[in-house]
């Protein structure tokens, strides 16, 4: 284990903000991982939080070292949390396992993916979790959580719904030797997809012609959660504006009624600001639900670019958008 005090976060998240963090704690496999005084949070990549100040307390990094075992039945896979998901994609299909190929070039780690049920071109991470293991930072209690006490939801978990005492150390997955392609998501019946490493590629070249890759422009990818309404407020929205496009009716919710989840991409998009910049930061010119860092900008600039996103949208939809990034 590694225990730096005064730490530059600046490797640690995908952004590239430049703040400090008063304790970081780099946990290897292995290590006998110690219970914490409050505050402290973990850290995967970072891919997914937008750091605005200073830390004053511990950040908890699992090292990003690639381990993975190989279960007695030859079906699971058991991961250290810290591993980079997309080099587990690529280790499962390089040795015949199959069922992450959808997941290929998901910036962040193994227990991160777990933590946000991540998901992309019609797969999510709770179709192949098979069990989570965890250490709770303040008591030391060591659990395992089966699929169904993980409580995946649409990028949520039991894990981002806690207080983030949990620190996940291994994943599980189960996973095919057969490979069975996916193409739930439309677009990739018309790409290559014969072979699972074909559909990887596929849908690594498909993310990357629309996301700003991280090593050339810093971001934490959608930075708003697509907005749930209720149907009123969806036919007002169509009614108002009928090139909106069409959403179906989800489950329904506590009050019986469907309700129907809205692009936030569009939204901010027919807002006007794909492509605009303030300060130090920018809405991407090809995808209006991505922010992304200009060079050395600030958290307080990326807050202030997304407060002005969400009072726009407000003053002209009567949509609140919230925050998919989490910030620290
Ligand atoms: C360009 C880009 C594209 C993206 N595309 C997608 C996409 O298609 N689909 C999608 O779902 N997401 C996407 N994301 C978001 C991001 O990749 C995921 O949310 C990812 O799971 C974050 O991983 P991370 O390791 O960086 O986690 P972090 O951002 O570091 O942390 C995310 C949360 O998980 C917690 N956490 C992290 N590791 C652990 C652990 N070991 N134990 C307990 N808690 C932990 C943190 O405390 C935090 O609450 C994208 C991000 C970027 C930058």
């Amino acid at each position: 284990m590694n225990i730096t005090n005064n730490a530059t976060l600046l490797p640690h998240n995908t952004f590239g903000i430049d703040v400090r963090a008063a304790k970081l704690m780099i946990v290897e496999p292995g290590d006998a991982i110690p219970r914490l005084d409050e505050p402290f949070v973990v850290v995967g990549e970072g891919s997914d939080m937008v750091f605005t100040r200073d830390y004053n307390g511990t950040v908890v990094v699992l090292s990003h070292t690639d381990c993975v075992e190989v279960m007695p039945d030859g079906l699971r896979l058991k991961v250290w949390g810290g591993m980079v998901m997309d080099k587990l994609v690529e280790w499962s299909l390089a040795n015949g396992f199959f069922g992450l190929e959808n997941l290929s070039a998901i910036p962040g780690t193994v227990g991160a993916a777990a933590v946000q049920n991540v998901g992309a071109y019609g797969a999510e991470a709770k179709d192949t979790i098979d069990t989570v293991e965890t250490v709770d930072l303040v008591t030391g209690e060591c659990r395992t959580y089966s699929n169904t006490e993980c409580r995946f939801g649409y990028r949520s978990s039991r894990f981002k719904q806690s207080e983030g005492h949990e620190l996940i150390t291994y994943v599980t997955f189960r996973l095919s030797r057969t490979y069975t392609p996916n193409l739930s998501y439309k677009a990739l019946t018309d790409l290559p997809h014969e072979t699972a490493m074909q559909i990887r590629q596929s849908i690594t070249d498909m993310r990357w012609s629309k996301l700003p890759r991280p090593e050339e422009h810093g971001s934490a990818g959608s930075f708003f959660k697509n907005p749930v309404v209720d149907e009123e407020t969806y036919c007002r929205l169509k009614k108002a504006h009928p090139d909106m496009p069409d959403a179906h009716p989800m489950s329904a919710s506590s009050s019986g009624q469907p309700t129907y989840k809205l692009s936030a991409g569009w939204l901010i998009d027919r807002a006007g600001w794909k492509g605009r910049n303030m300060g130090r930061v920018g809405v991407w010119h090809q995808n209006a639900l991505v922010l992304y860092n200009l060079g050395g900008c600030t958290g307080s600039e990326v807050n202030a670019l997304a407060v002005a996103i969400q009072t726009d949208i407000r003053q002209k939809f009567g949509i609140t958008l919230t925050p998919e990034a989490i910030i620290v």
